[in-house]
């Protein structure tokens, strides 16, 4: 009977730390080679680029909701108690969102834009992270969450501001808001939030409201055509942390067909648009997009 030996195991495990090496330097040489066939890309980034800055996802790998569906705009807009319910969560989960830094990721496409290979990113995500890390041609599609703007007036409020705002108003509910942690939407819907106090417009007492597409909102048509023409003069498309399930980014990939060109994604999981893609890499964004500005970066100097 045979006994493995402590040597037999670090052997294996060395020999997996050796595949799992060749495979990254594999799925990194088929990127570089697309990129370098494709110099001018339109990148399209989604919550997973901005999982590893402690952003929340809200879908997870087969593009299933992970967590409670966000609120519905209309629902929204029509409903003071839909405000209360959705101020209340927010004013809470502003504080890890204000904490979030931008990962590798971001870093590294800030570094791809600098080396002229990222002509436009156009983002889904709201966070602002892209222009934190240094990225300047950033089409917010879905807006911004760090501004709020008026639904009535179109005054313009940092989201910091509302802060301030929702704490004074509401000391005690900030007070028990401040100990639950970024996860922790059930312990936010056992507060009751019915008497919460939420801000209005000072100019006009309008609604106030993120500057953020929600759910059932439209993505205003000025930012799709921006989008749209940033895409025309790119040579390809690369999808980063996307599971494309929002028509909203979807819809780029169905343009970009269209247009006869081809797509990268780099996805831990499943997308909507992976019988499209010319090349999918299943690998951590933090690992691969580094890795190639580093590579580029090589190749000019
Ligand atoms: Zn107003």
């Amino acid at each position: 009977m045979g006994c493995r030996g402590s040597g037999d195991v670090a052997a294996t495990v060395f020999q997996g730390a050796q595949s799992r090496a060749m495979e990254t330097d594999k799925a990194l040489q088929q990127l570089t080679e697309f990129v370098q066939r494709h110099p001018r890309l339109l990148v399209l980034t989604g919550a997973g680029i901005s999982a590893s800055s402690g952003v929340p996802t809200y879908r997870d790998s087969h593009g299933r909701w992970q967590r409670k569906p966000p609120v519905q705009h209309a629902d929204f807009m029509a409903e003071h108690t839909t405000r209360q319910r959705f101020w209340a969560r927010n004013l809470v989960g502003w504080r890890f969102m204000r904490d979030a830094q931008p990962s590798a990721s971001h870093y590294a496409l800030a570094e791809l834009e600098q080396q002229g290979v990222v002509q436009h990113l156009v983002t889904q995500n709201v966070d602002g992270l892209h222009q934190r890390a240094g990225s300047s041609r950033v089409i917010d599609l879905h807006g911004r969450i760090d501004r709020v703007r008026c639904q009535g007036c179109g005054a313009e409020y940092p989201r910091e501001t509302i802060q301030q705002w929702l704490e004074q108003r509401n000391p005690a509910f900030a007070r028990l808001a401040g100990a639950i942690a970024p996860d922790g939407d059930a312990d936010v819907d056992d507060l009751d939030y019915s008497n919460l106090q939420v801000c209005d417009c000072e100019r006009c007492g309008g609604v106030l409201k993120p500057d953020a597409v929600f759910f059932g909102g439209n993505v205003p048509t000025a930012v799709v055509a921006q989008a749209a023409d940033a895409l025309q003069q790119a040579d390809a498309m690369l999808i980063v942390g996307s599971s494309l399930m929002i028509y909203s980014g979807f819809r780029f990939c169905r343009w970009a067909q269209e247009q006869g060109k081809p797509m990268v994604a780099i996805n831990q999981g499943k997308t909507r648009a992976d019988d499209m893609l010319a090349l999918k890499l299943e690998w951590p964004c933090d690992v691969l997009l580094p890795a190639l500005a580093m590579v580029l970066k090589g190749y000019r100097n």
